[in-house]
């Protein structure tokens, strides 16, 4: 095939930039018009595959029929996350100057696993960090690096634990030491430390749930009691995950008092702070790191309240030297002459190659400034507030934990109805009608054994507008029930 041959199969460059207008036009309708669009999907299980040609084209297409069925097909199949009258999960929210960093990051199409295959990417990775560290009131000597998720900075964080505790020894001859290694989180912990416990190869019967309070946050006593108890047994205590923000309800672990055990018996120290990471950024939460200090690793998502789109999850290190030690390689082809001047990120976490997920980043935070990332987290937990008002104000709904955050979790109560089971039938026949309106999207959770909806108030375009019309839909719908 001649070389004129092969360039003609793919998009010529003129093409490519006609195509590229059309593509933005259509970017800046879809986000425009999103609110006409039902937030979550309607698509029935197989009717996008049954869309699909079971075998690839044989002969290229125009893009033209491409990008058709992309809105033909795609788009009716999709879960509007962008939607601002998506309350369900946590949010993983975007902005427009995210989306134009992250097209700019696939035209550079960079690996970025070491400084020198793109020293642009890992300084500004570095200096992003710097930034977010102190936008955060982190302390000023941790190191940062940019993982693609929350679960990703758990496992390293979980196997830099194992490898401390170990001498290094478990990386070196594997677990030949015997004798169990043990990882705690509290019972409301999200799932990611069990998967990351579970591939760290400490196997998941070494996780200990901690019991929690009536706020459904770590009880620090019961997190001793457990210390030592293992102690007693002969096994070692490895990592201690405290959770600010958990999943279910948003609960803030007692870090203070969670360092005091941790130091006490010289435990390594995890926070997860997958979602409340970002609130940090207002002075008046800061209470959540208060013991800050004996942290040994911190992860927090600007892909889930930092208007940065997935994937991009901070985490953040006391000792860089401990992480490098854990995943560092030294093959002949990736050696370079800059050694330790640089940051080589390719030894910071698990994969080799990397995507350049800092500018997308950069534009975000140039964009709205500090001042506009607090003044827009402040908004969405004063709207959560005024959801949490409406409960409190009516008597056939119930708060079913406290909402330091931006989620507020309640039941439908209507007077005369008390049978648990019946009550938890009532809230997911609820759920569904609401959702399927396409209206709003709300999801839940189970909070001692009680069907629990959750309102989330994360999205980045979300207004007071969206979040009144989520609760009277809300309200209107459970009063026809
Ligand atoms: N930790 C907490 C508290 C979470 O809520 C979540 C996701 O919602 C995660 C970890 C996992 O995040 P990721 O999807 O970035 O792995």
């Amino acid at each position: 095939m001649s070389i004129d041959r092969r360039m003609s199969i793919d998009m010529d460059i003129e093409e490519f930039r006609r195509h590229g207008h059309e593509v933005v036009d259509w970017m800046a309708d879809f986000l425009r018009d999103i609110e006409k669009l039902p937030v979550k999907s309607r698509a029935k299980p197989g009717e996008i595959i049954g869309q699909l040609p079971e075998k690839p084209p044989q002969e290229g297409e125009p893009f033209e029929a491409i990008f058709q069925d992309f809105q033909r097909i795609v788009v009716p199949g999709m879960t509007h996350w962008q939607h601002p009258s998506f309350f369900a999960y946590f949010p993983a929210n975007s902005s427009r100057p995210s989306v134009l960093g992250e097209m700019l990051t696939a035209a550079l199409g960079a690996q970025c696993m070491i400084w020198q295959t793109s020293p642009a990417a890992a300084e500004l990775e570095e200096r992003m960090m710097q930034w977010l560290r102190g936008m955060l009131g982190l302390p000023s000597g941790w190191d940062g690096v940019i993982q693609d998720s929350a679960s990703s900075a758990t496992l390293c964080s979980i196997l830099t634990a194992r490898e401390q505790v170990s001498g290094y020894g478990v990386n070196a001859r594997g677990f030949d030491a015997g004798g169990r290694l043990v990882v705690y989180g509290s019972a409301e912990t999200h799932s990611s430390i069990e998967k990351a416990v579970k591939i760290a190869g400490l196997g998941a019967e070494s996780l200990r749930k901690v019991p929690v309070d009536g706020s459904y946050a770590m009880v620090p006593e019961k997190l001793q009691e457990a210390i030592r108890e293992d102690r007693r047994r002969g096994n070692t205590p490895c990592c201690v995950v405290a959770t600010l923000g958990t999943t279910g309800s948003t609960a803030v672990d007692p870090l203070a008092e969670i360092g005091e055990v941790c130091r006490k018996h010289r435990v390594w120290l995890h926070v997860d702070a997958a979602l409340a990471g970002s609130a940090l950024v207002l002075p008046e939460m800061r209470w959540m790191i208060e013991g800050i200090d004996a942290v040994d690793t911190f992860v927090f998502n600007p892909h889930k309240w930092m208007f940065t789109n997935f994937d991009c999850s901070a985490y953040f290190v006391k000792d860089r030297d401990a992480l490098v030690r854990t995943f560092e390689i030294h093959p002949e082809y990736l050696k370079t002459r800059e050694g330790r001047r640089v940051n080589d990120y390719r030894d910071w976490g698990v994969p080799l190659g990397r995507r350049f997920r800092a500018l997308k980043l950069w534009f975000v935070l140039r964009t709205f400034g500090v001042q506009g990332i607090r003044e827009t987290i402040r908004s969405h937990m004063e709207m959560a507030r005024s959801v949490v008002e409406r409960i409190e104000a009516s008597p056939d709904f119930e708060l079913l934990a406290p909402a330091p955050l931006n989620t507020v979790c309640f039941r439908y109560r209507p007077q005369g109805i008390s049978d648990p089971d019946e009550l938890n039938d009532l809230n997911a026949r609820l759920l569904e009608a609401v959702n399927d309106t396409g209206k709003a999207f709300f999801t839940h959770t189970k909070l001692d054994g009680k069907y629990t909806i959750r309102f989330v108030v994360g999205q980045t375009y979300v207004s007071q507008r969206h979040v009144d019309q989520g609760w009277k839909l809300i309200a209107e719908t459970a009063a026809k029930l």
